[in-house]
């Protein structure tokens, strides 16, 4: 009920007819990322390693802003990078750790409620709608910069990212001993302006009006000081025009054309924050406010990247942000009621066996004398699990020996041991990475062994060949 009054809600809002697709057969996601650019697809990884199943939603623009950029050169480790190239080999990594990603982009959530609601509508086609629901969430859903609106910037015949930019970090490097204009007279111009300084030969900064809009005199004054900078004031643009391949010049309604190579718009930026309004604490231009780190005014919920960062809008500092949110949901997932985190199909079987287990039907041993007990003649043979706490692919491997256990029951025992506490065992069966699983036949001989997720994986769909005949 109170589901059909939400969507009602959404459908006023939205006034688009509304066909959403409840998702009331499923679990809550634990963790939902809203957005796929740079900052999001860091948390991807960092969550799945960390065994947190993760829904990436898309958005219209897979990969985010960085993917409008050919030649990233300031991402670690590269010396130029297309943007594009750089996103999917950072989803790649993402996807082949587990994470999931739809074609979906978010028009409402509902963070009042435990847990959250998200509603969502397909890319592709605005009438398909779904509401899922996760117990936190991570959004990373960037930031518009402003445009002039002035022929030859962007669009059809536009120069945008062919001469036309809107980060001086980003693009100045390829204005090295060129002209530049910088356009804008907020803090943010004078940063840029200046950054553009040490790098091109003539830095034109120009306003619309006569004066700067900055409470940081003393930088406004070190950079009008500067030889290669000149301030045209009261200076309105035209007009953006090239001779099809860049930028030749500006043309200004006062004064003549000016002679330019490259153009930084540098007038601000609209975070894509309006649907978090009335749920999120924003400041007075539209970036979440963060409490600690990375965390929102809402528990559980986390903002990375371009949408909480007025000043420096970076990639790798999205990426950062995006880190860090990966680490504070995983133990804000971890510090939840244990039935609030674990899906509900586990509970059932976690209640069954009192927590004496780490899963379901896979008896964790406490001592030496239990695991040389279990691998001792018995008529079934035992699969024995080498993990650590910590490691993240033990984790995502836990449930499918849950699975494994509970199929092949009677068939073939389960055990795990923790080599954190066990290391003189786990040495002597020579585990040198977890997970290790191995299969004793029923004379206490290993008759499989194999590391790592993906090779253990294939042996649990697989066991029927070990099975007691
Ligand atoms: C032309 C250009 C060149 C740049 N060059 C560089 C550079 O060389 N070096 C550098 O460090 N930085 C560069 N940047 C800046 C860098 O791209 C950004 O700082 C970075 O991409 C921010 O990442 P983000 O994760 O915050 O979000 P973004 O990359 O902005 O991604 C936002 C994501 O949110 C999604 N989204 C938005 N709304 C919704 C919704 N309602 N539902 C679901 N998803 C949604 C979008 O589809 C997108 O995937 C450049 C930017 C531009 C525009």
């Amino acid at each position: 009920m109170k589901r059909l009054l939400y969507s009602f809600l959404i459908f006023l809002l939205c006034g688009i007819p509304l066909t959403v697709r409840a998702n009331e057969s499923k679990d809550p996601q634990p963790v939902v990322i809203i957005g796929s650019g740079v900052g999001a697809l860091t948390s991807a990884v960092y969550l799945q390693r960390a065994g947190v199943n993760t829904l990436v939603i898309e958005g219209e623009n897979p990969g985010g802003a960085i993917t409008q950029s050919p030649n990233v050169q300031n991402w670690p480790g590269e010396l130029e990078i297309n943007g594009q190239i750089l996103v999917e080999k950072i989803r790649k990594q993402a996807e082949e750790n587990g994470a999931k990603f739809v074609s979906q982009e978010v028009i409402a959530v509902d963070f009042t409620k435990r847990p959250f609601i998200i509603t969502m509508r397909d890319v592709y086609d605005h009438e398909k709608m779904q509401t899922i629901e996760a117990k936190s969430c991570i959004i990373a859903m960037g930031s518009m910069p402003k445009l002039l609106g002035i022929p030859g910037e962007s669009g059809d015949g536009g120069y945008w990212t062919r001469g036309v930019y809107s980060c001086a970090v980003c693009d100045g490097a390829l204005y090295r001993g060129k002209n530049v204009a910088v356009i804008g007279g907020g803090d943010a111009a004078i940063l840029e302006a200046d950054y553009l300084s040490n790098i091109a030969k003539k830095v034109y900064v120009i306003l619309r009006s006569d004066q700067f809009r900055t409470i940081e005199i003393l930088r406004k004054n070190a950079l009008i000081k500067k030889p290669n900078v000149e301030v045209l004031y009261n200076t309105k643009i035209d007009q953006i025009t090239g001779n099809g391949q860049n930028v030749t010049h500006l043309n200004l309604s006062t004064k003549n054309d000016l002679p330019i190579d490259g153009v930084f718009v540098s007038i601000g930026a609209n975070p894509n924050s309006e649907i978090f309004k009335h749920q999120l604490d924003l400041d007075e231009n539209g970036y979440i406010r963060l409490k600690q780190d990375q965390l929102t005014s809402v528990p559980g919920v986390f903002a990375i990247g371009d949408i909480v960062d007025p000043h420096y809008k970076q990639a790798i500092s999205a990426a950062g942000h995006g880190a860090t949110a990966a680490l504070q949901v995983e133990r804000y997932l971890s510090g939840l009621p244990k039935e609030e985190f674990q899906p509900k199909s586990t509970q059932k079987i976690a209640q069954k066996t009192s927590g004496k287990t780490l899963s379901a039907r896979v008896n964790e041993i406490s001592n030496t004398d239990e695991f040389y007990r279990a691998i001792g003649q018995n008529d079934t043979p035992l699969l024995v699990e080498f993990y650590s706490p910590t490691c993240g692919p033990c984790k995502q491997l836990s449930p499918k020996l849950d699975q494994a256990a509970d199929n092949y029951q009677g068939k073939i025992r389960f055990i795990k041991v923790d080599v954190t506490k066990f290391s003189d065992l786990a040495n002597s069966y020579n585990v040198y990475g977890v997970p290790t699983a191995m299969i004793f036949d029923n004379q206490g001989k290993v008759v499989k062994r194999a590391s790592g997720l993906e090779k253990i994986s294939k042996i649990l769909i697989n066991l029927d060949k070990y099975t007691s005949k």
